[in-house]
């Protein structure tokens, strides 16, 4: 990455500020009293400016703990996309110089299989031919008229998922409250506490492709840059890649333009933007005109709700049969944000997500999810990589001490149990 900058931006920035500091030099006639006044208001400006970005970093307990745990992330995320250029890069470069890298660069697939795969030929191999996962952005459930929210936020989802052999799981929660810890661990069998499995075995991706599967990722976002590499490396395995779109409406426009219904087997995950902040660009007119009277997060909210309408549109109208997962992949605690590590009451908010199954098949993938639930009848949605196996063919065998032990990584880079962590900060 920092190869591709040092001719068009690195070295062309230096120069030019050597041409530009020596013309100035030049032009101002130094004697003794203006070279002190120059050579002080310089680096009086490079005091500042490096004071401000040190301080902006440490001030942030996240950003610390993010060094901790990836220092070349830490650094990319946080200092060079706030401040490109002269400090950004100089702070990459010192920390390309000390050895590090960034940890999630390398799409490459995987030999091994998780423990928990035996075959891939289950009896209901062949089966179930076209599942798709609607994968949302920090939704937090109880914003949702369907989960009991006062205000009319999901008429649509609400009518889909009530229909036969569909369901609406109630206490689902994430595995973590970031984008990029909690997808790989809904995509792959990496868990709060051991995130090998990405790495070294086969994720999601990569088993529907080894089953004759098309797969398919759409994403409304660039799946590139710090905030996406760890889960780019599964998404990038996918037959159709396609990202960067104007809004989420355009996901089904996408996903029609791919020709998805000529395929024999479908696996296709759509990634909205959802509900991320900020709120104001999540919704459009037509959203405010059915619901005038609610706040910007419920709006977005409605928004997914015709979004997840349009795709379920697109998928009847082209597909005999099909199997729709919608869930986030993560909540959100409204107006802060997620990823916060402060006592609040709505603490858990940022794990506490929807799930819902839509399927024309059989009420299989309802019941499975029931499996998953821990002492305390909680679903984490990192189990449901558990239930993907299954849909695309595989025997799968559960240790079912990983359902038992409810945990969530938190954005420390720990592993917590989850109803004490949520209890620690409520
Ligand atoms: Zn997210």
């Amino acid at each position: 990455m920092l190869q591709q900058e040092i001719f068009p931006i690195i070295i062309p920035a230096i120069l030019f500020s050597i041409i530009f500091t020596f013309n100035i030099y030049n032009k101002i006639q130094l004697n003794l009293n203006n070279k002190f006044l120059y050579w002080t208001s310089i680096f009086i400006c490079c005091f500042f400016l490096f004071k401000n970005t040190f301080y902006y970093y440490i001030s942030d307990k996240r950003h610390v703990r993010d060094f901790q745990i990836d220092p070349f992330f830490s650094m990319n995320k946080s200092i060079r996309m706030k401040y490109p250029i002269v400090i950004g890069n100089t702070s990459i470069l010192l920390a390309s110089y000390f050895g590090f890298k960034e940890k999630y660069t390398n799409v490459i697939e995987h030999e091994k299989y998780n423990q928990s795969i035996i075959d891939n030929n289950s009896i209901s191999y062949g089966k179930y031919k076209n599942i798709i996962l609607i994968l949302g952005e920090s939704a937090y459930r109880g914003r949702h008229s369907i989960y009991g929210y006062e205000k009319n936020t999901t008429p649509n989802m609400s009518k889909i998922f009530s229909q036969k052999n569909s369901c609406v799981i109630e206490k689902a929660h994430s595995p973590a409250s970031i984008t990029r810890d909690s997808i790989p661990m809904l995509l792959s069998f990496a868990k709060p506490n051991n995130e090998l499995p990405l790495l070294e075995e086969k994720n999601i991706i990569e088993m529907a492709n080894t089953q004759k599967y098309h797969t398919s990722w759409i994403s409304k976002t660039r799946e590139s840059g710090p905030h996406s590499s760890k889960y780019s490396i599964i998404a990038k395995l996918s037959n159709t890649f396609i990202e960067n779109l104007e809004d989420d409406l355009e996901l089904p426009e996408k996903l029609i333009e791919t020709n998805f219904q000529k395929n024999e087997n479908n696996f296709i995950v759509l990634h909205l933007a959802g509900s991320h902040k900020p709120y104001n660009l999540g919704y459009d007119q037509l959203d405010l005109q059915d619901l005038p009277n609610v706040d910007n997060y419920d709006l977005t909210i409605h928004h997914t709700d015709r979004v997840i309408e349009k795709i379920y549109n697109t998928l009847k109208v082209n597909l005999d049969n099909f199997i729709l997962i919608y869930t986030p992949d993560h909540g959100e605690i409204v107006d802060l944000g997620h990823g916060l590590l402060r006592k609040s009451e709505s603490f858990s908010n940022q794990f506490e997500v929807p799930l819902m199954i839509y399927s024309t098949y059989d009420d299989f993938p309802c019941n499975e999810i029931e499996n998953y639930r821990n002492n305390e009848k909680m679903v984490n949605t990192s189990n449901i990589v558990y239930l993907f196996s299954k849909l695309l063919g595989y025997s799968v065998n559960i240790d079912h001490s990983l359902i038992m032990n409810d945990l969530i990584l938190s954005v420390d880079g720990q592993p917590y149990e989850y109803q004490s962590f949520i209890k620690k900060y409520q």
